[in-house]
């Protein structure tokens, strides 16, 4: 199947366990492009670069090499040919990947990455823009929610018993950057099914989008 679904949302709605359940089930290739400007952001914090001088991170946005693995079971991320995937997790890097992603040039070489990926089809794709700029001609686009509180209890037991309301706090400033940056914000595409995650079960939502696509 060439099929592309998009799905973008806010931090924390579910996103990624709705989307690699949906890509396993159908037998698609799962792309996480959050993960990317974890990983940009992670190089930069390792550098040493001042992650609020837009014009220094812009200077060396085209440095890191970003590889991204596709398997819905077991995605990868890697930066030079290190293993990121558990190091991008880090409240560090969480706090400081959206004033990273505010940056237009680690936007536009992040992108070039992803449509590299994207473009033999087959894939589901999550993010924040990729149904309004990465790839608006998804054949299926969906847009996720959830109540903030719904969504912060999710992380902290993600995370393994971190505050809630310091996660709330985060989850929130990281909306506000996201949603409110000039070069691809958050919006919800043209043509996108919303589905706001808060009364569902993980279950109940990835059987909702599998419903949605036709592969
Ligand atoms: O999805 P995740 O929470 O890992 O994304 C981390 C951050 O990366 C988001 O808060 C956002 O700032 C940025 N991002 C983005 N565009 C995307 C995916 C993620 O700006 N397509």
């Amino acid at each position: 199947s060439r099929v592309v679904v998009a799905v973008d949302g806010t931090s924390g709605s579910g996103k990624s366990s709705t989307c690699r359940g949906v890509a396993a089930r159908l037998g698609l290739r799962y792309l996480d492009t959050g993960a990317q400007f974890r990983a940009m952001t992670w190089w930069m914090l390792r550098e040493g670069v001042d992650i609020h001088d837009a014009e220094a991170v812009a200077a060396c946005a085209g440095k890191p090499a970003i590889e991204s693995g596709t398997d819905p079971n077991g995605p990868t991320i890697e930066v030079d040919g290190v293993d990121v995937s558990v190091a991008i997790r880090s409240d560090e890097v969480t706090r400081s990947v959206s004033p990273v992603s505010t940056v237009p040039e680690v936007r536009t070489r992040l992108l070039e990455l992803q449509r590299e990926i994207i473009a033999d089809g087959g894939i589901v794709v999550e993010g924040r823009d990729i149904g309004s700029v990465v790839w608006p001609q998804a054949e299926v686009k969906l847009y996720l929610t959830a109540d903030v509180e719904a969504r912060a209890r999710r992380r902290a037991a993600e995370e393994g018993g971190t505050d809630v309301s310091a996660t709330h706090q985060v989850l929130l400033d990281r909306d506000r950057i996201d949603s409110g940056r000039a070069t691809a914000p958050l919006v919800m595409a043209d043509g996108a099914v919303h589905i706001d995650t808060t009364p569902y079960s993980l279950e109940e939502v990835i059987e909702q989008v599998v419903g949605l696509v036709r592969v």
